[in-house]
């Protein structure tokens, strides 16, 4: 069987380890303690809720087929998108007609229940740093080496899916004799990403609004979005709300380094305004997360990155087709492990 390596069990990494299932023998090696990568969730006193991504989304068919098969307790956030302007107004926005899909344990449960279904072997709190394409037996073949020095190989194909800048500086280092590297790391490290701090702001009173999630609609608002995890079954239990507000990326570029409570408290007091009401200012608890490279602004052209693939190297990521978006992140992990069959 072909052997691949995979570096980030994210969706991406983890749709290509689920879609080579029957055919290949796929190792995931991730840095974190565990697999799902920006689509992850934090569990705190009886809550769970989503700190990256808010959903995934039913947009791509492929993938939603994927995502009905791993239905377990799988929960669908209903309504639409309302939006707010600069001046706080909110009102009705987009109504797609997209399912928009959490698990009831939180939107990582997607990376755990593709993990367990791929069958792959995984390494977490594996961090790779060195890359390397030698000989073995006749073939040339690839090793990864994690940041105690472990090498691990000889793989036939290897899958590079972290955000685009740890990808480049892998690259950099990268014992591989071909020009296409410097090229390949050129091109991927020009991606340019958003900064986005994101804030779960927890209250013990209920909340009665029409909307369910209000996405910014003119851009010109320090917060990005705020959503109601109490919209989503099983997150937040009755009695209690717990409001996700992402600070815009201009704001979150300019707080990064302020300190939790700073950040807290200044999206509690957005949140207040937004809502017109004044207690949103005082949550009881609450769960800042930094995502330097949150979201890709553009992508890489793919012609370069597919001519790595006859050096057994593939890539797949948010970032290979420029939108950072769950369905399209899993989507490119398919696509890659197609693309390693062909
Ligand atoms: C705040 C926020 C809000 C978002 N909102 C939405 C939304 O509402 N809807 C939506 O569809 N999308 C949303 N997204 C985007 C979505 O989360 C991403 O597009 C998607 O999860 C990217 O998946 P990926 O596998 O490409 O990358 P990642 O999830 O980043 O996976 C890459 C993995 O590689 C690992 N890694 C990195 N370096 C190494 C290394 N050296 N060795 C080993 N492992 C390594 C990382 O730990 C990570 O697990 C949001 C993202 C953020 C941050």
């Amino acid at each position: 069987m072909t052997r691949v390596a995979v570096v980030g069990a994210g969706v991406a990494g983890l749709g290509v380890a689920f879609a080579l299932r029957d055919d290949a023998d796929v190792t995931l090696f991730e840095r974190t303690e565990r697999v799902g990568g920006r689509a992850t969730s934090h569990e705190r006193n009886r809550c769970v809720y989503d700190v990256g991504a808010n959903y995934v989304k039913s947009d791509d068919e492929r993938v939603s087929e994927l995502v009905r098969e791993l239905d377990e307790g799988l929960v669908e956030t209903e309504g639409p998108v309302w939006t707010f302007d600069a001046d706080e107004a909110i009102s009705e926005g987009r109504d797609e007609d997209d399912s928009k899909w959490t698990y009831r344990t939180g939107l990582r449960t997607l990376g755990t229940r593709l993990a367990d279904a791929s069958g792959a072997t995984v390494h977490t709190d594996t961090r790779i740093t060195g890359l390397r394409r030698a000989e073995s037996s006749d073939a040339e073949s690839w090793y990864v080496e994690d940041e105690d020095g472990d090498e691990y190989g000889p793989w036939d194909a290897l899958v590079l899916t972290p955000p685009a800048p740890v990808t480049a500086s892998l690259l950099d280092l990268a014992e591989w004799d071909d020009d296409l590297r410097r090229e390949l790391r050129e091109a991927i490290g020009h991606v340019p990403y958003r900064p986005v701090l994101s804030v779960a702001l927890h209250y013990s009173f209920e909340v009665e609004r029409p909307y369910v999630r209000a996405g910014e609609h003119d851009k010109e608002h320090e917060v990005g979005w705020l959503s109601r995890e109490s919209c989503k079954p099983g997150h937040v239990p009755e009695g209690e709300e717990l409001l996700i507000v992402q600070l815009s990326p201009e704001w979150s570029a300019d707080h990064y380094d302020d300190d939790d409570f700073g950040v807290a408290t200044a999206a509690a007091g957005y949140a207040a305004d937004l809502l017109s009401e004044h207690p949103f200012a005082a949550p009881d608890w609450f769960d800042v997360v930094r995502w330097r490279d949150a979201q890709p602004n553009d992508g890489v052209d793919e012609a370069v990155l597919r001519r790595a693939n006859e050096a057994g190297l593939f890539f797949a990521g948010d970032w290979v087709v420029g939108e950072g978006r769950v369905h399209r992140a899993l989507r490119s992990g398919l696509d890659a492990a197609e693309e390693i069959l062909d």
